[in-house]
């Protein structure tokens, strides 16, 4: 995937995205699959880390 391709996918989820983030508990960010240009992702939330392991979109919480 591109890193494109992630934040389109997170996009799609939208206030979703919070409640997959919490069932995804702590993330072993260095195991996850990587974009095309190497930042880490995770294939259920599309929480994105950079190569270093910062996060680099968290989800916000969202009130409905
Ligand atoms: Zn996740």
């Amino acid at each position: 995937m591109t890193i494109d391709e992630v934040t389109r996918a997170a996009d799609v989820l939208g206030a979703d995205r919070w409640n997959i983030w919490m069932k995804c508990g702590l993330h072993d960010w260095a195991a996850l699959p990587q974009t095309d240009s190497h930042e880490h992702y995770c294939p259920q939330c599309y929480t994105v880390w950079t190569a270093e392991g910062a996060i680099k979109n968290v989800p916000g919480r969202h009130a409905t």
